[in-house]
C-alpha cells in the first residue's frame, strides 16, 4: 500500500463466544457487523463484555468460539500480525500510556518496529502530532503535560501508525469536559479526513450523540444493535443498560421525545427537570 493511502475497514463477529480461563464467561454468542469508515458506540455496564470485545478485535484474545473477521478475513494466528497493523487502541489512563521522553519520542515509540526510514517517521510523527493540535509540544517532556493533553499525545501515537480502525476504550472518560470535547472533535474531524472506522467504548451518553451505531451489552449478550435514535424507543434496554446522567440537553430532549422515564434516582439535578 502506497504511503498516505488509507483504506477502509469493517469488522464482522459470526456467534463469537469468549470465556476466560478461569471459566468466567465473558461473551456469549455474538454476532454484528461494522461497516466501514462508521462510528460507533458500545455500550454497556461495568463488567458487560466491552474491553473483552476490543482485546479480541486487537488480537490481545482469540475468541473460544466463533469467527471475527476484519475486511473479509478471518482473525486466526496466520492472519493476526497483518490485522493488527490496521488497528489502533487509546485506552482510559493516558499516565499508564506515556513512554517517551518527548512527546516526539513518545509518538514515535509505536513505528520503532516498522522498519521506516527516519524522514519518514519524522514525517508520521509530525503529521500526527499536527492531526491532533500538539505539534508545537514536541520536544517537551510528555510528563509536564495536563490529563488532556497527555491523552492527545496517546491518540497521536496511535494515529502514526495510520490505522483503519480506531478504538477508544473509555478513553475520555478521565478527562474534563474541554478537553473530551477537544477530543471529541479531533476524532470526527479524523474520521472525516480519513475515513476511519472508530469504536467508542463508553459510559459516556453523550458519546451516542453522534454515532451511526450503538451495540449495547448485557453480561455478554448483545442486547441491542442498531442506530441511536432507535435505542430511546428501548425503554427497558435503557433500565437494564442502567444509563445514568448527567445527560446533556439533547438527550434529555431525546428523552423526552421517546417518554423515557429514568429511575427516580437518577433524577438529580443533573438528570431530567
Ligand atoms: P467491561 O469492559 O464491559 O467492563 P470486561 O470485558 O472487562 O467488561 O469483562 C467481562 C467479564 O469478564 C467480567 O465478568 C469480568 O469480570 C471478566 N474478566 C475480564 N477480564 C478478565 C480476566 N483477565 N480474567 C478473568 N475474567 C475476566
Amino acid at each position: 500500500i502506497k504511503e498516505g493511502t488509507r483504506m477502509q475497514s469493517k469488522i464482522e463477529f459470526k456467534t463469537v463466544s469468549f470465556v476466560y480461563p478461569n471459566q468466567v464467561k465473558a461473551l456469549n454468542q455474538l454476532s454484528f457487523k461494522i461497516e466501514a469508515g462508521k462510528k460507533i458506540a458500545l455500550i454497556g455496564k461495568n463488567g458487560s463484555g466491552k474491553s473483552t470485545i476490543a482485546k479480541l478485535i486487537d488480537g490481545l484474545l482469540s475468541a473460544t468460539s466463533g469467527k471475527i473477521l476484519i475486511d473479509e478475513i478471518e482473525l486466526n494466528e496466520t492472519t493476526i500480525a497483518d490485522l493488527r497493523q490496521k488497528i489502533g487502541i487509546v485506552f482510559q489512563n493516558p499516565e499508564d500510556q506515556i513512554i517517551g521522553a518527548t512527546v516526539e519520542e513518545d509518538v514515535a515509540f509505536g513505528l520503532e518496529n516498522r522498519n521506516l526510514q527516519f524522514k519518514l517517521m519524522k514525517k508520521r510523527v509530525n503529521q500526527a502530532l499536527q492531526d491532533v493540535g500538539m505539534l508545537e509540544y514536541a520536544n517537551i517532556n510528555p510528563n509536564l503535560l495536563s490529563g488532556g493533553q497527555k491523552q492527545k499525545v496517546s491518540l497521536a501515537r496511535s494515529l502514526a501508525l495510520q490505522p483503519s480502525i480506531l478504538i477508544l476504550d473509555e478513553a475520555t472518560s478521565m478527562l474534563d469536559p474541554i478537553a473530551k470535547s477537544e477530543i471529541k472533535h479531533i476524532i470526527s474531524s479524523l474520521q472525516r479526513k480519513n475515513k476511519l472506522t472508530v469504536i467508542y467504548i463508553t459510559h459516556d451518553m453523550e458519546m451516542l450523540e453522534n454515532v451511526d451505531q450503538v451495540l449495547a451489552l448485557d453480561h455478554g449478550d448483545l442486547v441491542f444493535n442498531g442506530k441511536p435514535e432507535k435505542l430511546y424507543h428501548e425503554t427497558d434496554i435503557l433500565a437494564q443498560l442502567a444509563i445514568k446522567p448527567p445527560f446533556t440537553e439533547q438527550i434529555k430532549q431525546l428523552f423526552k421525545e421517546h417518554g423515557y422515564n429514568p429511575p427516580v434516582e437518577y433524577l438529580d439535578d443533573r438528570g431530567l427537570s
